[in-house]
């Protein structure tokens, strides 16, 4: 929970590298899993995390929601973000701090706390924050934006009520409100004013301000009609809705309101139930599993037992219904409930460059706490969220590695596995699914698994060139190292007599120098020295480059593991366009 407040740290150039770092430090000591990281711009100053482009990069830290704290000018920070401000839900903080740390200005993200970390900010650099929200100045902290684990029951009463505040009149605190501790709040027990911390459902009076602690647990047994019901009988489109219903239910019943709900919880054995994660995104609550034993009681107050390592009492325990509510003293962390059902999401990062990555993954990655990978894809990922773990491995032990990734998720980790291109073309999906067919552990069947396609590299060469797979095409990869030479030359052999376009993965490496031109004495014996040929090396990545030439030209010298070589059709065909002579290669849709 609190790593979500750790910043990126976004420097310019050298002259703001010794705050950044004191404010890297303010993080990084709190925390030794904070991973508090300074980012500068490329070629004018060496930190952690080199970007190219301070808008881009602010840019897609803002959209991943990641904090930001901006060693430069206020206006440049706006400037940037100014684009993406349309949505003031999703709004992370952002700072901006003076180079030589004497001016601290929390600029956006009121709601997630950038007043706070404007505070501890300027509090280790020993200046005031230059905090302008009215409420704020007032009291001394966002009466409106309560911490973790506390949800506010209705923003526009929050806003009135605030405003009854700043007008004039003094507030009643009732329950537990150990954030308001040192809040220079009007305080007055005969108020007409309350701020209520309190599970129970706000009734609607106006004079009130309700925050609900995140204290109740809601245990579902079965996952769909009929409690008890195992995983996959009978998982239709209603199970979700009518697991939600049963809750809710239950919650009415004691008028507790949804928002104090801490999770969802269920039986480990209906972990893969779609009904189960689909009622736990519906009441917008984290979805958690405990493993039940006889010792533990009656469901579904046993669920509870399990999975719960606090103080609480049950206020329900329905066994028609199957929902028990457990109702704790205080927010409970849902973290500490019971498990999370683990993910794996295989993604492919596209040929290099963010803009190229589908937002699925862009998605999985945010989300995850552990990434597997070849190192050098690791770092394509990032930069990645402090207090994710990188667990980077050499690029020949696949299966290994798929392995280690289903340990972790089964152990109810978010896992992402990255490949470059696409994963399903000669990466890590197919290992992955090989690792699980070869299981027979059910933890590892339990675990969400998916797969996230990406830009494959022949698909990024192509598109630069112009159309050369625009009619029928194959891929191959021209590597040994797991199939028979033979099997590559006989494949070669029926693409080019059957005249497909052929995209070449892995066409040389070091430890196979002559396959290369071998695979090309093949192809040359059906196609015509003139057939066209694109290079493609490094697409999407700094240096990249783009040749085209003919069959007859192109020599093994030319190619390296880092190209994509791309043999045309005899129907592939090259123009020049313009004044500036842009050249084209494309593969007609038809045929004569
Ligand atoms: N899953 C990847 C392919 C992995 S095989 C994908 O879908 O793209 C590795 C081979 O892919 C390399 O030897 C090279 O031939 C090709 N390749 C990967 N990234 C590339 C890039 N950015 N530019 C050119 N070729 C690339």
């Amino acid at each position: 929970m609190a790593r979500l407040t750790v910043p990126a740290i976004v420097i310019l150039g050298a002259g703001a590298l010794a705050t950044a770092r004191r404010i890297q430090a303010l993080y990084n000591d709190r925390d030794a899993d904070a991973n508090c990281q300074v980012h500068a711009l490329q070629g004018r100053v060496d930190a952690d995390v080199p970007y190219t482009e301070l808008g881009a990069h602010l840019c897609e830290l803002y959209a991943r929601g990641t904090p930001i704290v901006a060693l430069c000018a206020a206006g440049i920070v706006i400037r940037c973000i100014a684009p993406l401000l349309s949505n003031k839900g999703v709004e992370p903080p952002v700072l901006a701090v003076a180079e030589d740390g004497s001016a601290v200005v929390p600029l956006l993200g009121g709601l997630a706390g950038v007043n706070v970390m404007a505070r501890e900010i300027a509090a280790a650099l020993a200046v005031p924050p230059a905090i302008t929200t009215s409420g704020e100045l007032r009291f001394g902290t966002c009466v409106l934006n309560p911490p973790d684990g506390y949800a506010l029951a209705d923003i526009g009463q929050g806003k009135r009520f605030v405003s009854d505040l700043l007008a004039g009149e003094s507030t009643r605190i009732e329950g537990e409100a150990p954030w308001l501790d040192d809040a220079q709040l009007p305080r007055s027990a005969s108020a007409r004013l309350a701020i209520r911390v309190t599970p129970r459902a706000w009734d609607g009076r106006a004079d009130e301000l309700v925050i609900h602690p995140r204290s109740v647990v809601a245990a579902v047994m079965g996952a769909g009609a009929g409690a008890g019901a195992g995983a996959g009988a009978g998982a239709g489109a209603g199970a979700g809705a009518e697991i939600v219903a049963r809750v809710r239910e239950a919650l009415d019943a004691h008028s507790l309101a949804p928002l104090s709900l801490a999770a969802l919880l269920a039986s480990s054995e209906h972990m893969a139930h779609p009904a189960l994660a689909e009622a736990a995104a519906s009441l917008n609550v984290p979805l958690r599993f405990a493993q039940t034993r006889p010792e533990h009681g009656e469901p579904p107050a046993n669920l509870l037992h399990a999975a719960l390592r606090i103080p609480y009492e049950t206020l329900h325990n329905d066994i028609a219904t199957g929902v028990a509510l457990a109702l704790a003293p205080l927010a409970i962390d849902p973290d500490t409930i019971g498990r999370a059902r683990g993910r794996l999401t295989v993604i492919g990062l596209g040929p290099g460059s963010t803009d190229l990555m589908v937002p699925a993954a862009r998605k999985a990655l945010n989300e995850a706490t552990d990434i597997l990978g070849y190192e050098t894809y690791v770092k394509m990922a990032g930069p990645l969220r402090a207090g994710q773990r990188v667990h980077g491995t050499d690029n020949r032990e696949e299966m290994q590695r798929a392995r280690h990734a289903f340990e972790l998720a089964s152990a109810g980790r978010s896992v992402v596995m990255v490949s470059s291109g696409d994963p399903g073309v000669f990466a890590m999906a197919a290992a992955v699914l090989e690792a699980l067919e070869a299981s027979q552990d059910k933890a590892w069947a339990a675990v969400e698994l998916s797969i996230v396609p990406g830009v494959s590299a022949a698909l990024a060469t192509a598109a630069q060139a112009g159309a050369p797979l625009g009619h029928d095409f194959c891929m191959l990869s021209l590597s040994d190292n797991l199939k028979p030479w033979t099997i590559i030359e006989k494949r070669l052999r029926h693409a080019a007599e059957a005249d497909l376009v052929m995209a070449f993965y892995n066409p040389i490496s070091r430890a196979r120098p002559w396959q290369l031109d071998q695979a090309l004495d093949i192809v040359r014996a059906y196609r015509a020295a003139t057939t066209q040929v694109v290079l493609g090396r490094d697409i999407g990545r700094p240096g990249g480059t783009l040749r085209t030439l003919t069959l007859g030209e192109l020599r093994s010298s030319d190619v390296d593991m880092r190209t994509m070589v791309i043999v045309g059709s005899s129907r592939t065909r090259k123009f020049a366009s313009g004044t500036e002579g842009a050249e084209w290669v494309y593969t007609p849709r038809w045929y004569e």
